[in-house]
């Protein structure tokens, strides 16, 4: 039978040279679950992600996406297949408005396949989303506050009408009650169906945002779980290894 998940890497090893820094990753998302990534600095999160994304080379076999092996696909392909990443530090356009930053990602968006029946993500909704980002539409993004250019980051990614959108590390920086306002969307990410991988440094955030969660140590994951019931000492144990 077709496998039930959106995205899924079978025995997933990656290299930066000689050094390997991901061993037999076992990771799957459904479609509409938010799965988050935890591991202390190091453990290999966003190399999960660069891998998923296409930013590392890995075998074709080892990422399926759709039931198709897309392992090594270029970043470009990935986003036309319906791949987006928000990645560390967003990377946004500096020296152009927030609208101008979206609007790049606009001409770069997938065009989903006919048939596929979801909203599309338009400005008008992310304005919705994130009212902050209309009032300040025509901001060059260098002045916004940090949590202001992580919802533009979110934003671009959205435009390419992603049906898997892979975060890395949204809260990193930013006050709890900023990280809660850009948390509180999630939902409304979700609701359309798109998957979510949050990697995420803050354990029990990332417990509270997620279905389910993936631990990793030292390139490996060391525990995977419905993040309700997984208690905080199989955590702990995970995350810091036995001992
Ligand atoms: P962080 O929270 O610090 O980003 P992480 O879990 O995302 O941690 P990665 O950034 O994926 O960890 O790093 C995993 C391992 O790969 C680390 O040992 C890191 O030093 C190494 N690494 C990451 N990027 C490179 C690179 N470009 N070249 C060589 N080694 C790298």
């Amino acid at each position: 039978p077709p496998s039930p998940w959106l995205l899924s890497t079978h025995a997933l090893d990656a290299r930066y040279g000689d050094f390997q820094a991901l061993f037999g990753i076992e990771f799957s998302i459904a479609p509409g679950e938010v799965v988050a990534l935890i591991g202390a600095n190091g453990a290999g999160k966003s190399t999960l992600l660069r891998s998923l994304m296409g930013l590392l080379p890995v075998a074709s076999d080892m990422v399926r996406f759709d039931n198709v092996p897309v392992g090594g696909c270029p970043p470009h392909q990935m986003v036309q297949r319906g791949l987006a990443m928000v990645p560390e530090g967003r990377r946004l356009f500096t020296g152009m408005s927030v609208e101008d930053n979206l609007r790049v990602a606009i001409d770069q968006a997938r065009r989903p396949a006919p048939g596929q029946n979801v909203p599309l993500w338009t400005i008008e909704r992310l304005h919705a989303l994130f009212p902050i980002l209309k009032d300040k539409r025509r901001t060059p993004v260098e002045s916004l506050s940090g949590g202001q250019q992580q919802m533009v980051a979110i934003a671009r990614g959205l435009l390419s009408q992603p049906r898997l959108l892979l975060c890395d590390e949204l809260s990193l920086g930013l006050a709890p009650l900023v990280i809660r306002e850009i948390y509180a969307a999630l939902p409304g990410i979700t609701a359309a169906g798109t998957a979510i991988v949050l990697v995420e440094q803050d354990v029990a955030l990332a417990c509270r945002a997620s279905n389910r969660l993936y631990c990793m140590l030292e390139g490996r994951i060391t525990l995977t779980g419905r993040s309700a019931d997984t208690p905080r000492e199989a955590i702990a144990r995970a995350y810091f290894g036995a001992g």
